[in-house]
């Protein structure tokens, strides 16, 4: 892994803690590597744990996974061009 729409497949996964722990290490090392994959990744883990605080959902709801979803999508289109 080292290109960022690659990480963004994962990344929902990865954020459920439902990642293949090898994989979940590759997202780890290229969010060592790659500021702007860090900087989304710190905001939306702060988001998933203010979910968590703040709701009785152990699992993220399916809404608001969808929405991650999309919101991740758009912030890379943007960055990156559809593809
Ligand atoms: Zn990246």
């Amino acid at each position: 892994m080292g290109e960022c729409p690659e990480m963004f497949q994962h990344l929902n996964d990865f954020l459920d803690g439902e990642l293949d722990p090898s994989l979940c290490a590759e997202i780890e090392r290229h969010i060592g590597e790659c500021k702007n994959c860090k900087l989304m990744v710190d905001s939306l883990k702060m988001t998933v744990k203010l979910c968590r605080e703040n709701g009785p959902c152990e699992e993220l709801p399916l809404e608001f996974s969808e929405k991650l979803k999309s919101l991740l999508r758009q912030r890379w289109e943007r960055k990156f061009g559809k593809k």
